[in-house]
């Protein structure tokens, strides 16, 4: 196997996986095969964690508090360049997808700002033109959705078999192409009911296992 990709499925974590894995076929096949559940590193947010992916060591070794912070140890975008490949980070405009892990990838990503099919369009698309060695993306519409009905909540569902269709499609794309991939999460998010006047429902950052024990699967 020449080139890994990382897809990223933001905020999904354990708790919401094992409430809707019904809906989630693809990736409960995935899992049948491998499956390990992952600790998010402290504080459980989604630059924090991104970094801790392309670094292996937590926030006092890599320094990423928020996207704009530059890393302040090497990274696998480093290590991929120092032997000769390429790399790429993928995400939503704006997002750490794009605003970190683009910025410091060779080759940035920027899906836009509408939704995780142009997150898959993109990494398609990258992946046929350039074949980079490491691919790193961020679906970050799945984030966004728990926080506006909470993962608990029914209305997470329609979200959550786009996401296992567009793994399915990624995987059938990415495979022919030599790609390893891994399917995992930054963080996880728990119910909450004091934010409901902003629209917030679901929230994470805490050390709960809600927030810190993320699925993670590979083939
Ligand atoms: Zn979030």
């Amino acid at each position: 196997m020449d080139r890994v990709a990382v897809l990223a499925l933001d905020g999904l974590g354990r708790f919401a996986w094992n409430l809707w894995k019904g809906e989630m076929p693809y990736l409960v096949s995935l899992h049948a095969r491998n499956s390990i559940t992952l600790r998010s590193v402290m504080p459980s947010i989604t630059p924090v964690n991104f970094a801790t992916m392309v670094t292996g060591t937590d926030l006092a070794g890599h320094g990423i508090q928020a996207k704009q912070d530059d890393f302040a140890c090497e990274t696998l975008f480093d290590v991929v360049r120092e032997g000769g490949g390429t790399s790429a980070g993928v995400g939503l405009d704006g997002y750490t997808g794009c605003a970190l892990l683009g910025r410091c990838a060779d080759i940035l990503g920027n899906a836009g700002a509408v939704s995780d099919d142009a997150v898959a369009d993109t990494v398609i698309e990258i992946a046929d033109r350039a074949q980079p060695e490491f691919m790193i993306a961020q679906f970050g519409t799945v984030d966004d959705v728990f926080h506006q009905h909470g993962p608990s909540n029914p209305l997470v569902v329609p979200m959550l078999k786009g996401t296992d269709a567009r793994m399915l499609r990624l995987v059938e794309h990415l495979k022919p192409l030599g790609y390893g991939i891994v399917i995992l999460a930054d963080h996880g998010q728990h119910d909450v009911t004091e934010f409901a006047d902003e629209g917030i429902l679901g929230i994470h950052g805490t050390d709960s296992p809600e927030d810190c024990l993320v699925p993670c699967t590979w083939l």
